[in-house]
């Protein structure tokens, strides 16, 4: 992509309504713009970074055996009103009123809709286990929308549905989840902390919220310091084999980990070395929960068991805030100069800087590279314009692609251009061809 062609909109100022680094950076660096307070468009830069988070999810919800479906933004009423959440759910539910006077609302979450899917087309034990997910915008009309996409009223959120005969084959289901999504934040660059919740008035230990560390995180985290270490790399993961996943499981939550509403300051003390207890801010960027049949008996959603008696469905909700990854993704890699993409969701591999715009040379050298990073399936941000090398150089920086190749008439003269890392700020003069191979 040729950066003359491209729509980025950087500003130079720090925008004073931002109070976060995230925000800031990504409206700095062109990725976002307010339409009202919580409400984003994404502008071309940005809407690369939601797309890479958003494939990624359903790459390894896929992996995991669970089917993409896409429910509607709006949903009517009395759904909300056969489950009883029309009263409990209280102002952070935008209802709206269509020209026939009929009750809807803009999804906050869709376990209702979920569940009137289900009972409509779903009759036998047979047909379960089941998953189903869908990425899909909800609004919540948060008293307090801020810190740009983080917290705002509309956001993409992927929510995923689990349908069990059993609570046992329910926390199978759950611990797939749990897996899935340590696999999922991995492949962005995350530690996303599998966290015990509160899981409300229904009880039991069956939910976690997934935390990335950051101290302008709105929760507060008590974690043994042990459960940073933990990857899962390449580790290969059966989806079918319920006890790998228990035991993965278990690596990630027997370390102490909790936020303040589960926190116990007495367990915390006895299971964790004083030099390895930590206190910190994360962010939620997920959440599992089992919740039994607390929708499929109200709203009858039944199977037909072995013996032939109908049973509600033990089922799961899980979620993962993908708007809300680009925010955190960027407040757990930045520096004073910008953002730095994990390899795993940055918009373009590789920038290409070309000092000395209109010199053939140069320019063929330039359009060069971008062809041989697009034949080995990377694409690249080929700066063309004729602008200082200072100025290029800074919007390098501040949108972060974690490659940056320098042409200028010097080095063309010599066969050599400059490769620099992102993260690690090092250059090194190669020929092109040695260049394109470590970016590879
Ligand atoms: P929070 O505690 O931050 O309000 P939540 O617990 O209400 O989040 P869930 O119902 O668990 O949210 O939704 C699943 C995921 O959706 C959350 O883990 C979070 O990553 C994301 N999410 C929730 N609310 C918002 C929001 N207002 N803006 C962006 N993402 C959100
Ligand atoms: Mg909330
Ligand atoms: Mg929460
Ligand atoms: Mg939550």
């Amino acid at each position: 992509m040729r950066l003359s062609r491209y729509f980025l909109p950087v500003l130079k100022e720090n925008p004073s309504e931002a109070q976060v680094a995230s925000h800031r950076l990504m409206l700095r660096a062109g990725m976002i713009k307010q339409q009202a307070a919580g409400i984003y468009s994404w502008l071309p830069l940005g809407w690369r970074v939601l797309r890479n988070v958003e494939r990624i999810v359903h790459e390894e919800q896929q992996r995991a055996g669970h089917l993409p479906v896409l429910m509607p933004t709006i949903q009517p009423g009395e759904l909300w009103q056969e489950s009883g959440r029309d009263n409990s759910y209280g102002p952070e539910m935008l209802r709206i009123t269509d020209r026939q006077g009929r009750k809807m609302l803009y999804g906050p979450t869709n376990e209702e809709m979920i569940t009137d899917i289900f009972r409509a087309h779903a009759s036998s034990y047979k047909e379960l286990p089941l998953t189903l997910y869908h990425i899909q915008w909800k609004f919540r009309d948060e008293i307090r929308p801020r810190f740009g996409v983080m917290r705002g009223r509309e956001f993409l959120m992927k929510d995923g549905y689990t349908f069990d005969l059993t609570r046992e084959d329910a926390m199978i289901a759950y611990d797939r989840h749990m897996v899935a999504y340590l696999r999922t934040y991995e492949r962005m660059g995350l530690t996303a902390i599998p966290m015990r919740a509160d899981s409300g008035p229904i009880g039991g230990d069956d939910t976690h919220e997934f935390l990335v560390l950051a101290e302008t995180g709105e929760s507060e985290v008590m974690y043994d310091s042990a459960v940073t270490d933990l990857r899962l790399g390449d580790r290969r993961v059966d989806y079918d084999d319920a006890a790998q996943l228990r035991a993965i499981c278990e690596e990630w939550t027997r370390p102490y980990a909790r936020t303040d509403e589960t926190h116990d300051v007495a367990t915390f003390e006895r299971q964790v070395p004083e030099a390895r207890r930590r206190l910190s801010r994360g962010i939620e960027v997920g959440q599992i929960f089992y919740f039994g049949t607390k929708y499929s008996e109200p709203m009858g959603a039944t199977v037909q068991g072995p013996d032939g008696k109908p049973v509600p469905v033990h089922m799961g909700s899980h979620g993962i805030g993908v708007s809300r990854l680009v925010g955190a993704i960027i407040e757990a890699s930045h520096d004073d100069k910008g953002i730095v993409w994990p390899e795993g969701v940055t918009p373009f591999h590789c920038g290409i800087v070309n000092l000395r715009a209109g010199d053939g040379a140069c320019d063929a050298a330039a359009a060069a590279l971008e062809e041989g990073l697009a034949a080995l399936g990377l694409e690249a941000l080929h700066d063309d314009r004729d602008e200082r090398a200072g100025t290029k150089f800074a919007t390098m920086d501040l949108i972060g692609l974690p490659w940056r190749i320098t042409v200028g008439p010097r080095g063309i003269k010599g066969g050599v251009v400059e490769l620099t890392s992102r993260r690690t700020g090092e250059s090194e003069e190669l020929p092109p061809a040695e260049a394109l191979a470590k970016v590879a």
